[in-house]
């Protein structure tokens, strides 16, 4: 079986498995063994990053997709911590309810 390296985090996976990583990096078809991405990754930041952004402009898409493929995988890490802090907080504000 064809091994390749998960282009966000570098895990060793086989080439089927692999998912297409846009936009977090860049596009690529099924069965490619440049630019796929593991399960793990698709799940953590693929797919949530593709809902976030998903009603963007087509402008505005694109350079988050720019921005997204500047960060190295433990940067990707941070943003996503961070952008839950501020969801999380912005609904605490709309609840107003404070947690320790
Ligand atoms: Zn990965």
């Amino acid at each position: 079986m064809q091994m390749i390296k998960c282009c966000i985090c570098g895990e060793r996976i086989p080439v089927i498995s692999g998912n297409n990583p846009y936009p977090v990096r860049r596009w690529s078809a099924w069965g490619s063994d440049k630019n796929r991405c593991c399960a793990s990754c698709n799940s953590e930041f693929v797919i949530p990053f593709r809902i976030a952004i998903g009603s963007s402009t087509e402008e505005q898409f694109d350079q988050i997709h720019k921005l997204l493929m500047s960060y190295s995988y433990g940067e990707l890490k941070e943003f996503k911590k961070m952008l839950i802090t501020l969801k999380k907080s912005t609904q605490d504000l709309k609840t107003s309810t404070v947690e320790a």
